[in-house]
């Protein structure tokens, strides 16, 4: 017998699986990423199309069946114009919904990253540095699924002292010293300051203020290295770093 409730949630990703249906998985903060089937969602111009729109936050009726979930009348709650109409924090919006998406377990409730998904793309929309913000997003979500990093010193020699180059290698769980390191060249190298901004930011709730824009980006892209470690899949997810790879190398 089918069952019926309203739930509200962000739209991470769209697909088709019949010519006159499209699908949906939504992350809601009560019970975790749901896949629900959308009617008439394939019109064009049509409002169930429009509705079912990634990064889209909508409250909507769902009706279970035996085999699949309805979305029935959704409302849209937030669109994130701001967002949509500037490339770079699209492409950071995009990034993050799209990790979720692959990332998540369906129906486990985890409002803790429901959470953060909110506030990155509510901070974006406010018009913070994008790959601060996506950075910031990433690690806390890499500390929630527990792949946090041991930042106290080498993981090999113990080695605790915080000046020079240390390098955050996924496959030890934290930090590599630069003589342990020796001459593997394929991880990202962080300084002191960048590995302090790291701390602060696996600390905090909400993402960073403005001003440590060359630290966020080193850090984005250590985020990026270990969560490519912990997905099983290819990283397409992160389009975003074709633009990023076109600016300067931070130091
Ligand atoms: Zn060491």
């Amino acid at each position: 017998m089918a069952r019926e409730q309203i739930v509200e949630g962000l739209v991470l990703r769209r697909w088709n699986t019949h010519e006159t249906d499209k699908w949906v998985s939504l992350l809601t903060r009560e019970q975790g990423k749901l896949r629900l089937r959308v009617r008439g969602a394939h019109k064009s111009g049509s409002k169930m199309g429009m509705l079912s729109e990634p990064l889209n936050i909508v409250r909507t009726r769902v009706i279970r069946g035996r085999h699949q979930q309805l979305m029935v009348q959704p409302q849209m709650v937030a669109t994130f114009l701001k967002v949509r109409s500037d490339l770079e924090r699209l492409s950071a919006a995009l990034a993050l919904v799209e990790l979720l998406d692959r990332w998540l377990p369906e129906e486990h409730a985890e409002p803790l990253v429901y959470e953060t998904a909110l506030a990155a793309l509510n901070t974006l929309e406010a018009g913070q540095h994008a790959p601060s913000v996506l950075g910031w997003a990433i690690w806390r979500l890499l500390k929630l699924f527990g792949y946090c990093p041991e930042l106290d010193g080498c993981m090999r020699c113990q080695r605790s002292q915080e000046e020079g180059e240390w390098l955050l290698d996924p496959g030890e769980g934290g930090l590599l010293c630069a003589r342990c390191a020796g001459t593997v060249q394929s991880l990202p190298r962080l300084n002191s300051a960048q590995l302090a901004l790291l701390r602060d930011w696996l600390q905090r709730g909400s993402p960073v203020g403005q001003g440590e824009q060359e630290a966020a980006l080193a850090l984005l892209k250590c985020a990026v290295c270990y969560a490519e470690h912990y997905l099983e899949d290819s990283p397409r997810w992160l389009a975003f770093l074709a633009h990023l790879n076109a600016l300067p190398e931070t130091e």
